[in-house]
């Protein structure tokens, strides 16, 4: 270890955690204290405006400049009270992360020189043109229609960071294309909305809206700001480049659900007390399974909120490390060697009489609906396992995925015996005695109820890259430092596909005579047929896995440029055509910036390692086998030439090694920026 890093590990060992105290009052009483939510609307609107809100929020119709006027106006006043001073439209952009242009509420009163007020009409709130042209956009924007508009999302609250009024908002190109995350998300929620209400009313008329409902869970690491800031490898890329594995890592499982260090703790406290002022349910904390490695799980909510909720928490996730002395890791594979971190969302529908269509039903009407689902998921996730896939590919991600690591590259779902046990029943039973009609005339599973113990019962599979557990799916292959839209998108979507294709095949049934139930009962049981190769609950990182899955005709491409080419597929284009929620243009231009930000980052990384080979690395070993030489001069001095040659030995053989590694370094080095060039001209 260089004498900087004995400095730096004995300087984190000095620091103590800092204080962090409790709020005085109840958590319930500051609660979405930042955020203009219910409570802030009910206080700062009419009841009027708030109605036609919650109505333009259920519909997704655009918002007329009256209401929009009033609802800028009181939350400019709730805004000011709290301390803002400047507004932003806060929206997520193909890049990581989100993105804003800060604007002041201060407007001249009258004639320039007059004196300012504050203001914040309704036009404001609505819409904002932050000149954009250098957010990545696939090609969809010439320099010349630069613009882009944020537009508000009134289903996600505004919230005020340092005083500063956020506006959660969508971001579009001049022409209508979708340029961000949210804007693609609102339209696969809505997607699946539709879909499920439609199969939902085969059992109950009621249902008038379905609700996706998603689940987060954070992985990260911690590292001492003094160790990460002598690491020009985790400081550029997130991971470290170069180095070899520590003695100690995470063979003795000591670190999983251990005790949390005071450090540790303090920061886990401070960001959970501040998410709270954001409304963000935080639920969960406890460390991970690599050293320094730790979660935090909130409470799941609507997908389109929790996804918001996602992107602020882990930027106040930074910003508190750095009071705390740390860096916070989201990087997928900080360090080779142990685990790397992920963000399991766990999914579910549910629809607005409260029942959520992936649990397990009371009634065997509510049995029959969560089988059409369960079945209905299991063929969508089949059929586009592959498109599943590229919506949680990066270049940080493929160290994760297919790297003997939760979860591997292939896409498959388990379910757990029980329910493969179910599935198994209905798939050899005829229809006579699969569905019957009881004496109010609704549906039955002829095959018995679904045991109630299904919720507690679901066996855990750790390997598995999308996992029933009792009362979702988790879809674990989704990267820490995602933005869970991309994903969240791609599933919503292909649910939402594969629900009106059964609608439309059990529609075609009824209209041929046949009787609803039985309809229903004869397409499940043929999608529980086609859908058996997603099906896999043993052990996901085996050789044997990859080997039986690629039989199964899933999909194994482990290189992350030719994964992304599912997202324009002739399936794909077609399945995101029919549901609205990418034009062709758009998904073209998507996977362009997906393959760009690949390729740059896989250049970061080649640069900085080049970099730190020819001026860290090399300099250390040349100052090293100086110091070997010079012992072995003065051998010769002291000992004479023939008892020295017989000292030195070793020595000289040290100093020939390092010779050739350093020859090896620099021609390495020197392939690489070749291999660059080349692929720079390919590129153009
Ligand atoms: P585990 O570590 O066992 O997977 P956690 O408690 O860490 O579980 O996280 C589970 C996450 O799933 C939490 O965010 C929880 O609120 C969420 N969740 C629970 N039920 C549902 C559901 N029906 N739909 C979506 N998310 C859910
Ligand atoms: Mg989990």
């Amino acid at each position: 270890m260089s004498g900087l890093r004995f400095q730096v590990v004995a300087e984190a060992f000095k620091k103590e955690a800092r204080r962090v105290d409790a709020p005085k009052e109840p958590t319930s009483s500051y609660f979405g204290k930042y955020t203009f939510g219910k409570e802030q609307m009910s206080k700062y609107l009419s009841k009027d405006t708030v109605k036609k809100i919650n109505e333009i929020t259920k519909s997704g119709k655009p918002l007329d400049r009256d209401i929009a006027d009033q609802v800028a106006a009181g939350m400019k006043q709730w805004a000011m009270e709290l301390g803002a001073t400047h507004y932003t439209h806060w929206f997520q952009p193909l890049t990581e992360g989100t993105a804003e242009k800060h604007d002041s509420f201060i407007e001249y009163a009258g004639a320039p020189g007059e004196g300012v007020i504050e203001e914040f009409s309704g036009k404001l709130l609505a819409q904002q043109e932050p000149d954009a042209s250098s957010f990545p956009n696939g090609g969809l924007r010439n320099t010349f229609e630069a613009r882009g508009y944020s537009a508000w999302d009134p289903s996600s609250p505004a919230f005020i960071v340092d005083d500063t009024l956020c506006v959660p908002t969508v971001f579009i190109s001049y022409t209508g294309e979708a340029l961000d995350y949210k804007t693609p998300l609102l339209k696969a929620i809505d997607a699946v909305d539709k879909a499920a209400v439609d199969v939902c009313n085969y059992f109950d008329s009621n249902v008038k809206k379905v609700y996706s409902y998603l689940g987060w869970e954070q992985e990260y690491f911690l590292v001492d700001e003094g160790l990460y800031a002598a690491r020009p490898d985790l400081l550029l890329t997130g991971r470290s480049l170069l180095g070899h594995e520590s003695a100690k890592n995470q063979q003795l499982e000591d670190h999983y659900f251990g005790a949390i260090p005071e450090r540790v703790q303090a920061y886990m406290k401070e960001v959970e007390f501040e998410a709270y002022k954001y409304g963000i349910p935080c639920k969960t904390r406890h460390n991970e399974v690599a050293p320094n490695q730790f979660e935090l799980a909130p409470i799941f909510g609507e997908t389109n909120l929790a996804n918001d909720q996602n992107l602020l928490i882990m930027s106040i996730m930074k910003r508190i490390a750095r009071k705390h002395g740390f860096r916070v890791l989201l990087h997928e594979k900080p360090f080779a060697g142990i685990n790397g971190s992920g963000k399991h969302n766990n999914w579910s529908l549910g629809t607005d009489t409260g029942v959520g269509l992936l649990t397990p039903g009371k009634t065997p009407q509510e049995n029959l609906q969560f089988v059409t689902f369960m079945v209905n998921i299991l063929m969508a996730v089949y059929k586009n396992n592959a498109l599943l896939k590229a919506s949680v590919m990066t270049a940080q991600n493929a160290h994760r995925l297919g790297a003997n690591e939760a979860p591997p590259a292939i896409i498959s779902a388990f379910l757990g015996t029980q329910l493969t046990q179910l599935l198994d029943k209905i798939e050899n039973s005829t229809s006579e005695e699969g569905i019957t009609l009881d004496d109010k005339k609704k549906m039955q599973l002829g095959i018995g109820n679904i045991p109630e113990v299904l919720v507690d019962n679901t066996d855990r599979n750790r390997t598995s890259p999308f996992a029933f557990t009792g009362n979702r799916f988790e879809f674990r292959a989704v990267g820490s430092s995602a933005n869970c839209a991309s994903a969240m998108i791609a599933l919503n979507t292909v649910v939402a596909a594969q629900l009106r294709e059964f609608k439309k095949e059990v529609d075609a049934k009824i209209s041929a005579g046949q009787a609803k139930e039985k309809a229903i009962f004869e397409v499940i049981k043929e999608y529980i047929k086609i859908s058996k190769p997603i099906r896999f609950d043993g052990n996901g990182y085996s050789d044997e896995w990859k080997a039986e899955a690629a039989r199964r005709g899933l999909d194994c491409e482990t290189s992350v440029p030719r994964i992304y080419d599912a997202y324009t597929s002739e399936q794909s284009v077609k399945l995101f055509t029919e549901t609205g929620v990418f034009s062709p243009k758009e998904l073209i231009a998507r996977n362009e910036v997906k393959w760009d930000t690949y390729t740059k980052k896989i250049q970061i990384e080649a640069r900085v390692l080049g970099d730190m080979i020819i001026s860290n690395i090399i300099p250390v070993a040349t100052k090293y086998q100086s110091i070997l030489l010079d012992s072995v001069t003065k051998m010769y001095t002291v000992f004479g030439k023939e008892k020295a040659d017989k000292l030195s030995e070793k020595t000289l053989q040290s100093i020939e090694q390092i010779s050739e590694h350093i020859a090896v370094l620099k021609n390495s080095v020197e392939a690489m920026v070749e291999a660059r060039k080349v692929a720079n001209r390919l590129e153009k």
